[in-house]
């Protein structure tokens, strides 16, 4: 008997030793069902020796079951958990998501004509009968169905001898997609620019490219370009795609090019179609994805290119669990498997901007909107041109939204911030509702008459009186949120549709699809929206962009707020004037002329990104120094604090910390109460770690984590890697 290493997705360090039992082969990537204490779990035969360990202490595995994790998985999830300081199995765990996927497929019953007809014959029999003379199998229940049946009815026929029962294999999720089905045709800077592309795939090496371009420049089509050339060369391809699961936009397309729609891939897809989905991806029966951040782990065994599209889009960073950034993984699997990487944005990131800078991202341009000029920007100061009192829309943009509606035209108010008011006070005793869970005030959701706390999703009726001074009819709303801002237009422009696009107001994703396609259609006048709307959506009959407040994003201690608020900006703008010339942009700020609005307003985005680079070098922020986030959480406060106390104690220096003697270049500042103190009722302290590029962030923190005390209880450690959060 022999014995094999076997990783299990549970916070392991390394792989377990088991016994493989007689008549069992099992090599390095086949997943297997074994004991663990009084339970089966599921584990993934690993790479390297087994432990040396008597073969009598050892447990057998107990079957070996039908997938199989490729080495470059394999690599993968041994890279990630080493970059993100968790333990290997707990990253395996998000590999290991469909176990269905890993028993055998169920076929699909079915029934076809096979003898004589039954001896008595009833109406019911007669209509099945007419159905299925013409000799082809049917899927039992769609028989009974079209027959107006009962299934009995079925399979009293098949006790006959009348029909039998077959098995077929499943139907494929999605047709697979033609390369040539619908070849658009070029302007010269896209055609230089898809040639550069399809050169990257062709050479089928690793290699990132950062494709920029403005909103309507064309990307989507040139990098549709750089998927035919994979799939010509019978590669599969992956296309990241943020909110992939909110809008049917991006499937459409992608069908209208390639004559079928790539798997979809995120939290929104049934179990069974998820199944499916896996076993598809891993027989190589589907040919293109487009999915979110846990499509990186499905099991392709030819990727030939993955498209992260709108790169900088926040949401690619996984802030619970593992907390990794898909767009940074996308780059690290195409290494491993080496094979190209697009990374698409009219705003990228300032860490992919300046990876192409130094040359180590192919910079592919597109200088110019396809078919409409850009929209015109302008900064409305609210100083000068303020609301009335208690409404949130300046009389210029409420002009300009008359403008809009009179000709026939759509506008789009942009608000980040979801209900109605983001606070409520009593105005008799000045008393707020707050989250009992979180540091956090309620925000009223005048729609679903609660408040609401959007970290931890506590809820509760609104209350007709002040639960602190007892005063009836006292409580205000205070600031806007998106439902307030729609009550305002609604008021304003009485005989136009207002519709609000926010991720919480509809209960299906099939629902916020619709709306999406209402807006498509130009059976809405008016749209109200969160940033939901900035993220690649085209309106194509979208004529005018107000944002309700600008200057949002900027008050907080985000390093990455400017950053943020440009591309925020930017991409919404980026919504007016697709299809047409004409397109406007109005921006609502106290400060306009704060660098993030002259950028949007001059349209010098070159400019703003020379300015930001500058300052992030000046104070040695990402790229050019590395931060790391060490977030202590606990139930009780005193037990958090005098914990993360004994961590600050532990703080390597010297060697460690990328010196000689004394203090190194590597510094942990804090620890410090997070902005958000408390959520879900966990106490937070934050310690943010900066390390200069050359210095090795990563043993700096090991040495640290191992010479603190383990924490114990309630408490816990997180580790971030390249934070994009500071709360
Ligand atoms: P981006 O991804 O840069 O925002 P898109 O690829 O979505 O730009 O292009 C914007 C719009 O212009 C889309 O409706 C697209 O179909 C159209 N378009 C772009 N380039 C062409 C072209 N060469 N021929 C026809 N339509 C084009
Ligand atoms: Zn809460």
């Amino acid at each position: 008997m022999t014995a094999a290493p076997v990783l299990v997705p549970l916070p392991v360090d390394r792989p377990y030793t088991y016994a493989v039992p007689e008549g069992i082969a099992v090599s390095p990537g086949d997943v297997v069902a074994v004991p663990l204490g009084p339970r089966t779990v599921l584990g993934v035969v690993w790479d390297g020796d087994a432990d040396d360990v008597p073969a009598a202490k050892l447990r057998p595995i107990a079957e070996r079951l039908d997938g199989h994790i490729d080495q470059d998985m394999r690599r993968f999830v041994e890279w990630i958990a080493d970059y993100t300081l968790n333990a290997p199995g707990i990253v395996l765990r998000m590999v290991l998501r469909v176990p269905e996927a890993f028993g055998p497929e169920k076929p699909v019953a079915a029934v076809r004509l096979a003898g004589a007809p039954p001896e008595r014959i009833t109406p019911a029999r007669k209509r099945v009968l007419e159905i299925v003379a013409d000799g082809l199998s049917w899927n039992r229940r769609a028989l009974a169905e079209a027959a107006g049946a009962g299934v009995s009815v079925i399979d009293g026929l098949v006790d006959q001898g009348t029909l039998e029962r077959i098995f077929l294999p499943r139907p494929p999720v999605v047709k697979p997609p033609r390369a040539d089905f619908a070849r658009p045709i070029l302007t010269e800077a896209q055609g230089q620019a898809a040639t550069a592309l399809r050169d990257m795939v062709a050479a089928q090496a690793f290699s990132v490219a950062l494709l920029e371009g403005v909103t309507g420049s064309g990307k989507t089509e040139v990098y549709f370009e750089a998927i035919a050339e994979a799939l010509d060369r019978g590669r599969q391809v992956l296309v990241m795609v943020p909110e992939i699961s909110l809008t049917s936009q991006f499937l459409n397309r992608f069908e209208a090019r390639f004559g079928a729609p790539p798997a979809e891939w995120h939290s929104g897809i049934t179990p069974r179609r998820r199944e499916r989905t896996w076993r598809g991806v891993a027989s190589g029966e589907i040919r293109a994805v487009a999915g979110a951040r846990s499509a990186l782990f499905l099991p392709f065994p030819d990727l030939g290119l993955t498209v992260v599209d709108e790169e900088h889009d926040p949401a690619y960073k996984q802030e619970d669990g593992v907390i990794y950034s898909a767009r940074d993984m996308a780059v690290v699997r195409a290494k491993i498997s080496g094979f190209p990487v697009i990374l698409s944005s009219a705003t990228p990131s300032v860490e992919s901007k300046a990876n192409a800078e130094r040359g180590r991202y192919a910079h592919i341009e597109l200088p110019d909107r396809f078919g409409a000029a850009l929209p015109d920007i302008k900064a409305i100061d609210m100083r000068a041109d303020p609301p009335s009192p208690g409404r949130f829309l300046s009389p210029v943009l409420i002009e300009a939204i008359r403008q809009a509606v009179t000709g026939g035209e759509q506008a789009l108010l942009f608000l980040n911030r979801r209900g109605y008011a983001p606070l409520t006070l009593c105005r008799r005793c000045g008393f707020r509702f707050e989250c009992p869970n979180c540091s956090a005030w309620l925000v009223e959701h005048r729609f679903r008459r609660q408040l609401a706390c959007h970290h931890c999703g506590h809820a509760v009726a609104r209350p007709n009186r002040c639960p602190n001074c007892d005063a009836e009819d006292s409580l205000v709303p205070c600031g806007p949120g998106v439902e307030r801002i729609a009550e305002e237009a609604a008021d304003l422009f009485p005989d136009s549709r207002v519709l609000i696009l926010s991720s919480d107001l509809v209960g299906s994703i099939g629902d916020l699809r619709q709306r999406f396609e209402m807006v498509e259609k130009g059976e809405v006048d008016i749209v109200i929206g969160t940033q939901l709307v900035a993220k690649g959506h085209n309106f194509p009959l979208l004529a005018l962009v107000g944002v309700i407040d600008a200057d949002i994003g900027l008050a907080t201690a985000d390093p990455r707020a400017a950053e943020r608020t440009f591309q925020l900006l930017q991409q919404v703008t980026g919504r007016a004037g697709r299809q047409r010339d004409g397109g406007r942009g109005l921006i609502q700020t106290f400060d306009p002329d704060h660098p993030v609005m002259r950028a949007i307003v001059s349209g010098d985005r070159q400019a703003f990104y020379a300015r930001e680079m500058a300052q992030r070098e000046r104070q040695g922020l990402p790229p050019f120094g590395r931060l790391a986030a060490i977030i202590v959480s606990g139930k009780s406060q005193a037990e958090a604090a005098g914990y993360a106390k004994a961590l600050a104690r532990a703080v390597p220096s010297g060697e460690a910390a990328g010196g000689r003697n004394g203090h190194g270049p590597i510094r942990a500042l804090g620890p410090a109460e997070a902005p958000l103190a408390v959520v879900r009722g966990r106490h937070r302290y934050r310690f943010l770690v900066k390390a200069p590029r050359s210095a090795d962030l990563h043993r700096f923190l090991r040495v640290w984590l191992a010479a603190a005390p383990k924490p114990r209880g309630s408490l816990r450690i997180a580790v971030d890697i390249d934070p994009l959060s500071f709360l």
